[in-house]
C-alpha cells in the first residue's frame, strides 16, 4: 500500500504524529482494502487550508498570476453554493497561453489566460471554475496527497517539519498543471458538483459541455494548447455524455 511507501520519511518523527500514526492505524489498515476511487483522506480539513496558504506562496513565486475581480466575484458566487463556503478560497489567472486550470488543496483556484482568451461565453469560465471548485469541495487534491506522500510526510507538512515536500509538490504542479492527474471517477465527480453548483449559482449548466465542446475541437486544430488539460483530464467525449445526462435529468 502506497500510504507506508514514502522515502521521504524521517526517523526522528515528532510525538504527535506518533501519537496520530497510532490513532490512525486501524484507519490505516482499512485503507488497504481501499481501491483508486475509495477517497482516503487523512489530512483534516484546518490541515489542508494551512497547507493551502504555504502552496498559494509557492505557487506565487513559480508562476505569473494575478487576481481577477471579475473572476473572483464569479468564484465566490460560485463557492456560495457548496459545502464548503464558510472557508476562504481564492482565484487566480496565471497568464500562460496554454487553455488549462488547475484547483490546489486550500480553497486554491488557477485558471489560465489562455482558457480565458479561448472563451467568449461567461458560463463557460464558470464551467471550468465550477468544476475546479468541485475537486476541492470534494478533497480530490489531499486524497490523491495522501496517497502519494503518505501520512507521515503530510503531518509533517502542517508541523512545519517536512518544509521540502511542499516545494517538491509545488514543483510538481508547474510542472504538469495540476496538483496530479485524477482517476476518471474523481474528474466525474467534479463535474457532477460543478452542474450543480453552476444551476444552484444560476449559470447555464450547458456552459459545461460547450466548454468541453470548445476543448475537443482546440484539440484537433491547435492540438498544443490544450495539451496540458488532455494529460490531466481524461475521456472528455464520455465527460459530454455523463454532463448531457446529468443535465437532462435534472
Ligand atoms: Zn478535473
Amino acid at each position: 500500500m502506497k500510504l507506508t511507501q514514502s522515502r521521504i520519511l524521517t526517523p526522528a518523527l515528532h510525538p504527535r504524529l506518533l501519537l496520530l500514526l497510532f490513532l490512525l492505524s486501524p484507519f490505516l489498515l482499512a485503507g488497504c482494502a481501499v481501491t483508486e476511487t475509495g477517497g482516503i483522506n487523512l489530512i483534516s480539513v484546518e490541515e489542508e487550508w494551512e497547507m493551502g496558504k504555504e502552496f498559494e506562496a509557492e505557487l506565487a513565486e513559480e508562476l505569473d498570476v494575478s487576481q481577477s475581480p471579475d473572476l473572483t466575484e464569479m468564484g465566490e458566487r460560485i463557492v456560495a453554493q457548496t459545502r464548503k463556503s464558510d472557508l476562504p478560497w481564492r482565484f487566480y489567472v496565471v497568464q500562460d497561453d496554454s487553455v488549462n486550470a488547475f484547483n490546489v488543496p486550500g480553497g486554491l483556484v488557477y485558471v489560465h489566460s489562455g482558457l480565458i482568451e479561448q472563451v467568449d461565453d461567461e458560463t463557460e469560465i464558470a464551467a471550468v471554475v465550477a468544476h475546479e471548485i468541485g475537486h476541492g469541495v470534494a478533497r480530490h487534491g489531499t486524497e490523491r496527497l495522501t496517497r502519494q506522500y503518505g501520512l507521515a510526510v503530510l503531518a509533517g507538512v502542517v508541523l512545519g517539519e517536512e518544509p521540502g515536500v511542499i516545494q517538491q509538490i509545488v514543483a510538481e504542479i508547474v510542472a504538469a498543471g495540476t496538483i496530479a492527474r485524477f482517476s476518471r471517477e474523481q474528474e466525474f465527480e467534479a463535474d457532477e458538483l460543478g452542474v450543480q453548483y453552476m444551476n444552484d449559482a444560476g449559470y447555464d449548466p450547458n456552459g459545461m459541455i460547450r466548454l468541453l465542446e470548445r476543448l475537443v475541437d482546440l484539440q484537433e486544430r491547435e492540438p498544443g494548447t490544450v495539451e496540458q488539460f488532455f494529460a490531466t483530464h481524461p475521456s472528455t467525449d464520455e465527460r459530454i455524455d455523463a454532463v448531457r445526462e446529468l443535465i437532462n435529468s435534472n
